[in-house]
């Protein structure tokens, strides 16, 4: 009953329809990344849906390295693809594949096409090749070489094979219609000589098949039945069911396309995060400024929160760009009642208890989750001096100030009332210390007498906090500019877009290790890097704030 009212995405019709009418009994899907570079929240999508698919549909879901390309391509890569796909949650068991385990039968489906006539070998140059297509308006040329008999074209392909020729000597095509419209059906190049280290086969091959011939092979070899893509391959379609038809394919998977997933004001184009480290901008493809998914993982992004955003921004045929802040709302959502909130004071003035006794600790109790009681309770220290944020205090305030200035009173979260009493100021006249005295009879933050106070304001104590490296982020790139530059293409960075402090913590927090997340009163949520997180001695990134400009559309 609960489904009904769960409208479906445009590909949830279409395989609804394909099992209902027969077309096919299940449902297999895969994700095919070419190993040149980190995936990021853009793959996240394309991986969630086919996975979650799959998973909706009873079906299977493959991983497959789309490797025809030996030039760009990496082990380095390949592991860290591994590694982000298994940290998002989707399993493809046993089914690891590698488009390059298949060039033999590439080679033996070209070697078809010839046979069938489809096929054959030309000696234009690429050059020439781009010259004949023709254009949107007109028709291309037929290569002269496109008549070709049977007999020769597959004694000339075997030649390829064997290394008889040059890269960029001769290449295989497929023999369609160089009158098409679509330009992608006017005879295109499928294989092409090039004498390549292949991180896989080593040099057992010196032809490699095009992706347009490869991806359809792939699709088939393993019986995917969806073949989910992203919109600029639209065109490519006619030639992807031209291949599985003239191969003969007895289960013809079919491609689907959805749009792409862009984010505001974030880089996601390999060649710009590349650019970014090689100028030592950022640290490394990880640097938590940079939305690839291993920087997510290391900002403090759970998997949990990267399926809600994906999920909230839905399948569609519509390129368009989501806001970051709807990621931000995300993970705010999944962290808030799963982590414990302690207190951080990120910009420190010191707060003397005058009326304190000297030397005395007390442990006072609070709550690790005021919204989430199954997260239990601690014990905070307690004494004399205490940092607090310096913008907790003011000498003049503005009317509707509610924290702390000489004369009022405000609640120590989870300890007592205190009243400021004066302050120093040093050489330069900032504050400096901050006086008080408080009221032993709040202990707990509540007056017996019932006084009320108009604010809480969070603290650490003095003798008992870790000092910790903060890291306070900001977007990578200038909000105001756009990211790219109108004039040269080159990125607008935001040059503050880090911003390092040194801030005072309570005890229990000193105890983080890498990828432990937390709520810092009032400051956001944090993460202890992975990278620079020492036993005992902590460096925390901020995951985000706790201000949200982002709000829920209504459904
Ligand atoms: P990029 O251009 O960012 O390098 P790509 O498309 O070249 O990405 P591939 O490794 O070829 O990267 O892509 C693997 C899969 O991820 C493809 O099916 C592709 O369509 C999909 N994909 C890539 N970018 C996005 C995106 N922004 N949103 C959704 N899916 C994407
Ligand atoms: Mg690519």
């Amino acid at each position: 009953m609960e489904n009904e009212t769960v409208s479906k995405n445009f590909i949830e019709n279409i395989i609804d329809k394909d099992l209902a009418e027969g077309v096919y009994d299940t449902v297999h899907t895969r994700f095919p990344p070419e190993p040149n570079g980190y995936l990021h929240i853009g793959h996240a999508k394309s991986i969630l849906l086919n996975y979650g698919l799959a998973q909706q549909y009873h079906g299977k879901f493959n991983m497959r390295f789309d490797d025809t390309n030996p030039t760009k391509e990496k082990i380095e890569f390949v592991e860290s693809i591994k590694e982000d796909i298994k940290w998002l949650g989707a399993d493809w068991e046993d089914r690891l594949f590698f488009a390059s385990d298949y060039f033999d039968k590439m080679y033996e489906a070209a070697v078809k096409l010839i046979k069938k006539g489809k096929a054959f070998v030309c000696d234009l140059s690429a050059e020439e090749i781009r010259a004949y297509r023709g254009t949107l308006t007109e028709p291309g040329k037929e290569s002269p070489y496109r008549n070709r008999s049977v007999e020769e074209n597959l004694q000339l392909f075997e030649e390829m094979k064997n290394g008889k020729y040059a890269d960029g000597e001769k290449v295989l095509r497929a023999k369609i219609d160089m009158a098409s419209p679509n330009m992608n059906m006017r005879d295109p190049v499928i294989y092409r000589v090039a004498h390549m280290t292949h991180h896989n086969t080593g040099d057992k091959w010196c032809i490699y098949p095009m992706y347009d011939f490869a991806h359809p092979i792939e699709d088939a070899i393993e019986g995917i039945t969806h073949s989910i893509c992203t919109l600029e391959f639209e065109d490519h379609r006619p030639l992807y069911d031209w291949v599985v038809k003239e191969l003969e394919y007895p289960h013809p998977p079919k491609q689907i396309e959805f749009a792409k997933l862009y984010l505001t004001n974030v880089v996601t184009g390999k060649r710009y995060i590349k650019k970014l480290v090689e100028d030592g901008i950022v640290d490394g493809w990880d640097d938590p400024r940079l939305v690839s998914i291993a920087a997510l993982r290391r900002r403090g992004f759970t998997p949990e929160s990267i399926k809600m955003f994906v999920d909230l921004c839905g399948v569609s045929k519509a390129n368009s760009s989501v806001d970051y802040a709807m990621l931000e709302y995300c993970i705010r959502e999944d962290l808030k009642l799963k982590r414990p909130r302690l207190m951080a004071v990120l910009d420190p003035i010191k707060l003397v208890i005058d009326n304190y006794p000297e030397n005395e600790t007390e442990y006072l109790e609070a709550p690790n989750n005021m919204e989430n009681e199954a997260l239990g309770k601690r014990k905070v220290p307690f004494g004399k001096e205490l940092y607090i944020e310096r913008e907790d205090f003011m000498v003049e305030p503005p009317k509707k100030y509610k924290r702390l200035f000489p004369g009022t009173e405000v609640r120590l979260m989870n300890a007592y009332f205190v009243t400021c009493t004066g302050f120093e100021t040093d050489d330069d006249g900032n504050v400096s210390v901050v006086h008080c005295t408080y009221d032993p009879a709040t202990k707990g933050g509540n007056a017996p007498d019932g006084r009320k106070v108009k604010g809480t304001i969070h603290w650490v104590e003095a003798s008992h906090a870790g000092e910790v490296e903060v890291r306070l982020y900001e977007n990578i790139v200038d909000e105001e500019k756009g990211v790219y530059n109108k004039e040269d293409g080159s990125l607008n960075v935001n040059p503050n877009s880090l911003t390092k402090v040194r801030a005072y913590v309570e005890p229990a927090l000193m105890e983080a290790k890498g990828y432990d997340s937390f709520q810092f009163v009032r400051n956001g949520f944090f993460c202890a890097d992975i990278h620079d997180s020492k036993e005992g001695n902590p460096v925390f990134n901020r995951i985000v704030s706790l201000k949200s400009s982002f709000k829920l559309p209504k459904a």
